[in-house]
C-alpha cells in the first residue's frame, strides 16, 4: 500500500504511523516527494483495516500500489534515484561511463586499461574477480588478488570500483574492495544472493538475466530494495533471442518502458548485448540516444589475448572515440558526462 501523509506531519507522527504499520507485520519504507512523506507498506498485512489507517491523524491517503513491484515503481516514488558513486551520480543528468575488461587478467593489464578508461573520460571502472563461465574449463577470475588490483588500478586514475559477485560467500569480500556489487545476468533470479546485497550499503547494479522479461528484471530490483538496500542500478545486457548473428539481441525497448516503471536508473552494456567488438560503438550510441543513464563498456588493451571476451572489447581508442561521440549526444538530450 502507498500511504501518503498530509504535509506539514511531524516527525514524530511519521514515525509513530511506521511504527503502527509495522506492528501489523507490515514492512515500512520512505520515501519524501514534493515536500510530502510518502510510505510504502508492503508484505502480507492481511488483517489491516485500511479505512481505519485512513482516519489516522496525520494520514491523507492510503492506496494500493497496483503492480507487483511495489518499492521500484513510480507509483511509490515519482521522482529518479540517484546513486552517488565517487565522482557519478548515476541517474542525474550526468550519464555514468563504466568501463574496463571483462576480467581482471594481470597488474600490467589492470592498470593499463585503467588508466586509458580514466584519460578516455570513464568514472567508474569494470572488471571480473568472479566470472561467471559457460565452461568450467575457461579462465574463472583471479578472486581477491583480482579485486585487490582492481582496487588499486582504480584509486591510482580517480575511478570507482563495479565487480560482479556470484555467490551469497563472496557478497562482504566483494563489497570490501568495490564500490558497486554487480550481480550478473546467470544470478538475476538467484534469491538467495539477492537478498543478501540488500542487506549490503553499496550500490548494486542488477543486470537484466539473458531471458527475463522486464517484469521479472524488476520483481528482482524489488527483492534488494524490499530488504532495504534501496541503491539499485539496473542494467540491460541483451536477451537471447533467436538471431545467431550477435551474442545476444539489445533490447533498447526496455530503456523507455522501465523508465516510464521505475525510478531505478537505467545503464546498458553494450558489450554483451551484441558481443561484436565493431557493433558496440553503435548500440552505446543508440542506447544513450534511447535514454540510458549511462553504459558499461569492456575494453582491453590487446584484447586477441584477453582471457574472456576480447571479440567483443573495444580497444582503448575505440573507447576514447565514442565517449566523444557520446558527450555530443548528451548534448543534445541535455545530459552531460
Ligand atoms: C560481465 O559483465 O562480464 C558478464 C559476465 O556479464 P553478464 O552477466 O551480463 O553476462
Ligand atoms: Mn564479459
Amino acid at each position: 500500500m502507498l500511504v501518503l501523509l498530509k504535509r506539514g506531519t511531524s516527525e514524530t507522527a511519521v514515525t509513530d504511523i511506521s511504527a503502527r504499520l509495522r506492528m501489523f507485520g507490515l514492512s515500512v519504507h520512505r520515501t519524501d516527494h514534493g515536500g510530502q512523506v510518502r510510505i510504502g507498506a508492503v508484505g502480507e498485512g492481511g488483517g489491516v483495516d485500511w479505512d481505519q489507517v485512513r482516519g489516522w491523524p496525520g494520514v491523507e491517503s492510503a492506496e494500493k500500489i497496483p503492480v507487483s513491484f511495489k518499492l521500484v515503481s513510480r507509483a511509490f516514488q515519482p521522482h529518479e534515484t540517484v546513486i552517488s558513486v565517487g565522482r557519478c551520480a548515476i541517474g542525474s543528468r550526468q550519464l555514468a561511463i563504466m568501463a574496463g575488461p571483462c576480467s581482471v587478467e594481470g597488474e600490467e593489464q589492470t592498470f593499463t586499461i585503467a588508466a586509458a578508461v580514466a584519460r578516455a573520460g570513464a568514472t567508474v571502472m569494470r572488471g571480473g574477480a568472479y566470472k561467471p563461465r559457460t565452461s568450467p574449463y575457461s579462465f574463472q577470475g583471479l578472486g581477491e588478488e583480482g579485486l585487490k588490483l582492481l582496487r588499486r588500478a582504480a584509486d591510482a586514475n580517480g575511478l570507482a570500483v563495479v565487480s560482479e559477485v556470484m555467490d551469497t560467500q563472496q557478497v562482504a569480500l566483494v563489497a570490501r574492495y568495490a564500490d558497486i556489487l554487480q550481480i550478473g545476468a546467470r544470478n538475476m533470479q538467484n534469491f538467495s544472493l539477492l537478498k543478501e546485497v540488500g542487506h549490503v550499503d553499496k550500490p548494486v547494479m542488477l543486470k537484466r538475466g539473458q531471458s527475463a522479461t522486464i517484469e521479472e528484471w524488476l520483481m528482482s530490483a524489488e527483492h534488494i530494495v524490499s530488504q532495504g538496500n534501496s541503491q539499485v542500478i539496473l542494467c540491460e545486457r541483451g536477451i537471447r533471442t533467436f538471431e545467431t548473428y550477435t551474442r545476444n539481441t539489445l533490447d533498447l525497448n526496455a530503456i523507455p518502458v522501465v523508465k516510464e516503471l521505475s525510478h531505478l536508473p537505467v545503464i546498458v552494456d553494450p558489450s554483451h548485448g551484441v558481443g561484436i567488438r565493431n557493433k558496440v560503438a553503435a548500440m552505446a550510441r543508440a542506447a544513450v540516444a534511447a535514454g540510458a543513464d549511462g553504459l558499461i563498456v569492456e575494453v582491453h588493451h590487446d584484447p586477441d589475448h584477453a582471457l574472456s571476451d576480447g571479440a567483443q572489447s573495444l580497444y582503448p581508442e575505440q573507447f576514447e572515440q565514442l565517449v566523444g561521440q557520446i558527450r555530443t549526444i548528451a548534448e543534445v538530450l541535455g545530459r552531460r558526462i
